[in-house]
């Protein structure tokens, strides 16, 4: 008897669990601030998110990159904004610290993340519901109709007049049939990072060592006078104690070189050096193996950072992220494919609905090391890229619009996935309003409501 490779699933009649002006699937950086801006000309809007918290990679430890452009200058403003100003009226996030590397850092406290998206989809009287997986489309013809649930009450239907895809992973266009593509021209995919705290870090001693030591501690980028004051900083170096481990302790190190970041209390550090080659998050059995691998590698590094990195010596883990980050999977073809060049010539574009400036920070799919690349001022997104090609009543938003590998590599930062989310979201609202495709909505109207949020647009002051 041959073996059984596939079933047949019976068709069956599935509830409608609601309808709604507009649908947002996901609640990440990119999910949260496009239900917002959705609900504010006061439509109906719904937000559905797989995970028990809001706040997607928000919550990992990781600080937030790019609200400043490479001259300085704040370029994310709007709704991203007033979301850092709410977590910092919390003291859950710092201000936003120009840095030679990394462009801006601006270090929040994740543990206050889900709590402020709360508040915020409770004033929008956004509709959220929690624990519910996205897993198929309703299609009439090329337009996307809505959304096929499962949950531990099994298959639900959410019907809709727009929806914004912000799963990351391009889910509800992938499913609606829209092209879409990964990794690099070999299929080679930026490897994810489990993130960890430390506690108890003696972070005077480690500013004080770094700083006065520049020939000991081999620092990326960044002089090493930036770590003398007393302020928030992301660390990417020590080369050379790195190797040192390795031939002395045979420390499975998967990364070069350490990335070391300051949280929001004085003795807490969040560690960002686990990498796992070839994960896709798209397929189950990869994520799993990623998560058991990263979970090995991190006990080496805690190992690595106790014994070799000064003011490390007492601390201790105090926190794991509650899931393997991801830096790339799935990007959808779009009306328009950002590119690299189009980043590093600082690219403008008339249909432009967000600016940035994040370099090309790629993390080699191989794993070892990373490269940068940065654009002398910021550059445009064009709405295109937000548009599937062919399919209608679908907008995306957050690191899988339609970009390159290379570009993907640098529109990923969370500050510019909450600005494309609310492009995203203003977008839908007015294509209800106009009673027309996304990709047909009025250009100028769009950047109109975005300006008056406080959207930041080149052609301003
Ligand atoms: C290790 C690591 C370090 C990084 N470092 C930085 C950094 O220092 N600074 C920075 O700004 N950015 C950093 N990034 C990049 C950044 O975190 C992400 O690119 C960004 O969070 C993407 O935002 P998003 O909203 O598109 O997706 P996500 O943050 O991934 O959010 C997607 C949400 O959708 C939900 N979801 C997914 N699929 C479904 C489904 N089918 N049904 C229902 N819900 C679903 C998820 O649970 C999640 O809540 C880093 C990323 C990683 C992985």
């Amino acid at each position: 008897m041959s073996e059984l490779t596939a079933i047949h699933e019976e068709a069956r009649e599935i509830p409608v669990r609601a309808k709604t002006d507009i649908l947002v699937v996901g609640g990440g950086p990119a999910g949260i601030i496009a239900a917002q801006a959705a609900s504010k000309r006061g439509h109906k809007v719904m937000l559905i998110e797989s995970r028990g918290f809001l706040g997607g990679n928000l919550v990992i430890g990781i600080p937030i990159l790019g609200f400043l452009g490479r001259k300085g200058n704040q370029i994310i403003k709007g709704l991203p904004q007033q979301f850092i100003d709410r977590l910092k009226a919390l003291g859950g996030a710092t201000e936003h610290r120009p840095c030679p590397l990394h462009v801006s850092l601006t270090m929040i406290n994740p543990n206050l993340v889900d709590r402020v998206a709360w508040e915020i989809m409770d004033e929008c009287k956004v509709d959220v519901l929690m624990y519910v997986f996205c897993a198929g489309v309703i299609k009439d013809g090329n337009k996307v109709k809505g959304v096929i649930i499962e949950s531990k009450s099994g298959r639900e239907a959410i019907l809709a007049k727009e929806i914004i895809d912000c799963t990351g992973d391009g889910d509800v266009a992938f499913r609606s049939g829209v092209e879409c593509l990964k990794g690099d021209e070999n299929g080679g995919l930026q490897p994810p990072t489990l993130m960890f705290n430390m506690r108890g870090v003696n972070l005077e001693e480690f500013r004080r060592e770094i700083s006065g030591n520049p020939d000991k501690y081999e620092v990326d980028t960044i002089p090493n006078e930036f770590f003398k004051e007393d302020k928030n900083f992301v660390l990417v170096g020590l080369r050379n104690l790195i190797i040192k481990a390795r031939e002395e302790e045979g420390l499975e190190l998967p990364v070069s070189r350490a990335i070391i970041i300051t949280g929001m209390r004085k003795d807490e550090v969040w560690i960002n050096m686990s990498r796992v080659s070839g994960v896709d998050s798209t397929k189950p059995e990869s994520y799993t193996h990623g998560e058991e691998v990263s979970l090995r590698q991190n006990g080496d590094v805690v190992k690595f950072l106790t014994k070799y990195v000064p003011g490390f010596k007492d601390a201790w883990v105090d926190r794991e992220a509650p899931f393997l980050g991801i830096r790339e999977s799935r990007r959808i073809v779009g009306e328009y494919v950002l590119t690299g060049d189009d980043i590093l010539s600082c690219r403008h574009f008339p249909d432009v609905v967000a600016v940035a400036s994040y370099p090309i920070d790629l993390h080699h799919p191989k794993g070892g090391d990373c490269t940068m690349k940065w654009c002398p001022d910021c550059y445009d997104i064009p709405f295109r890229c937000l548009i599937p090609e062919k399919v209608d009543n679908l907008i995306v938003a957050g690191r899988c619009i339609s970009t390159t590998h290379e570009a993907l590599a640098s529109i990923r930062v969370m500050s510019t996935c909450m600005a494309v989310g609310e492009a995203a979201g203003k977008a839908a609202a007015l294509a209800v309003e106009e009673d027309v495709a996304p990709r047909n909505v009025d250009i100028s109207a769009l950047q109109k409501a975005l300006k008056e949020e406080g959207v930041y647009f080149r052609d301003q002051a």
